[in-house]
């Protein structure tokens, strides 16, 4: 789960990593009211679930009350297009007006789990201010890595020589390896996935501050966490996602192709999208019910699936091990008997009660395309696509 950067700089400043001072506004007398209470100038900021505001012009530097009233009413409601939005952009319902800072240096510093080593990595750069993939890419030797062992968690001599890296020395290494202590310690406690401050900033007055802040969350951990979960800003996430996990149906991800999946498990789930493609296919999305023995969740699956407008076919691959085959069939044919559309369903289906499951389909009349095998399921969901 994500969360804007205003939600991740509270929580920042709760661990003590220093941020600048601000608040969002609702309206253009309230950008202007609050920009007077700091003091004239501020930065306008667009709250969106995406970075690369500042080139798409959703950051923009105000320097007077009056022009933060102004930079409010042009942000708010723009479709900000950045290179993580995609072309159509994403609507700015929240504005955020901040002190501005006289930054001397922009740097990066991240906390993530490096999945390789499976263990927390800090990662630092003094190239901040730009894309991070850019700069691994061109300079790799310009990002430093220290990787974290979990129990002994994050030492005093890690921040210092990340502190060195970034020539962070004399009187900025103590504010310095404290604000990476307390960014360390923000990632572990809200069992984040990312905590990431692009720009780190050293100001003219010798402070160390996050001008930017991401945090991305562990969604199997959100039970723990309450306070992050009510963070949660649907109108940024893809609507048929939302509604798959209102529905129970957690393992949900929208893709670019046309052949909608219904699977249980996410390896048969990555197996299905291999075969598809192997068949020169691409899946619409990756839909796991898992272990679900409940008609409702089946029939809510495939709505969710068949409202795609790209999906013009839709591949049923079921193995039944918890769950019974039986059971998924009635979930088809419900679904079909609730919303007959023309999109074509292909089933693949073994395991328990593979039988009774078959009677059930051939029974009721509807023309669900029979597979043998993955392989077969896949060819056949590819040319019910490509004819439709
Ligand atoms: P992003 O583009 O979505 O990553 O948004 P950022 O919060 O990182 O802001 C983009 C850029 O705006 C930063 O890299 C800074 O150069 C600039 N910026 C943001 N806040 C301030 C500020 O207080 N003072 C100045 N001078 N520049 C700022
Ligand atoms: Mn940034």
């Amino acid at each position: 789960m994500k969360v804007h950067e205003y939600q991740a700089k509270q929580i920042f400043a709760e661990f003590g990593v220093p941020v600048p001072k601000g608040r969002v506004a609702r309206d253009a007398d309230e950008a202007r009211a609050i920009a007077q209470e700091l003091g004239g100038k501020v930065v306008v900021k667009a709250q969106i679930h995406a970075g690369g505001r500042g080139k798409g012009g959703g950051v923009k530097l105000a320097n007077s009350p009056e022009e933060a009233a102004q930079r409010f009413s042009e942000i708010s409601g723009m479709q900000l297009v950045t290179h993580q939005t995609g072309p159509q952009g994403q609507r700015v319902k929240t504005v955020l007006i901040e002190e501005q800072m006289p930054i001397e240096r922009e740097l990066y510093l991240a906390v993530l789990i490096d999945g390789a080593a499976g263990r927390p990595v800090m990662m630092a750069s003094a190239a901040g201010g730009m894309e991070i993939e850019e700069v691994a890419a061109r300079t790799p030797e310009a990002i430093h890595r220290v990787t974290v062992d979990a129990v002994t968690g994050f030492q005093p001599h890690h921040a210092r020589e990340l502190a060195f890296a970034l020539d962070l020395t004399g009187p900025l290494m103590k504010p310095a390896t404290q604000l990476m202590s307390a960014l360390y310690a923000a990632f572990v406690a809200k069992d984040a996935s990312l905590a990431e401050i692009n720009p780190l900033v050293v100001t003219s007055d010798g402070r160390v501050l996050a001008l930017d802040a991401k945090m991305n969350f562990d969604d199997n951990a959100l039970f723990r966490h309450p306070e992050v979960e009510a963070l949660r800003d649907k109108d940024e996430e893809d609507p048929s996602e939302v509604e798959a996990s209102e529905k129970g149906i957690s393992n949900f991800i929208k893709l670019d192709g046309n052949i909608g999946c219904l699977v249980n498990g996410a390896g048969l789930a990555m197996a299905t999208m291999d075969s598809i493609k192997f068949a020169g296919g691409e899946p619409a999305n990756f839909l796991d019910i898992a272990t679900a023995n409940d008609v409702n969740k089946v029939v809510d699956a495939l709505k969710i699936i068949a409202r795609d407008p790209n999906v013009k076919a839709i591949l049923v691959n079921i193995f039944g091990g918890m769950a019974r085959v039986d059971v998924i069939a009635q979930g088809i044919i419900e679904a079909q008997r609730q919303m007959p559309t023309a999109i074509p369903v292909v089933a693949r289906l073994a395991g328990t009660n593979v039988e009774e499951g078959e009677r059930l389909i051939r029974e009721s009349g509807l023309p669900v395309i029979r597979a043998d095998d993955l392989g077969d399921a896949a060819k056949k969901a590819v040319e019910a696509a490509r004819a439709a």
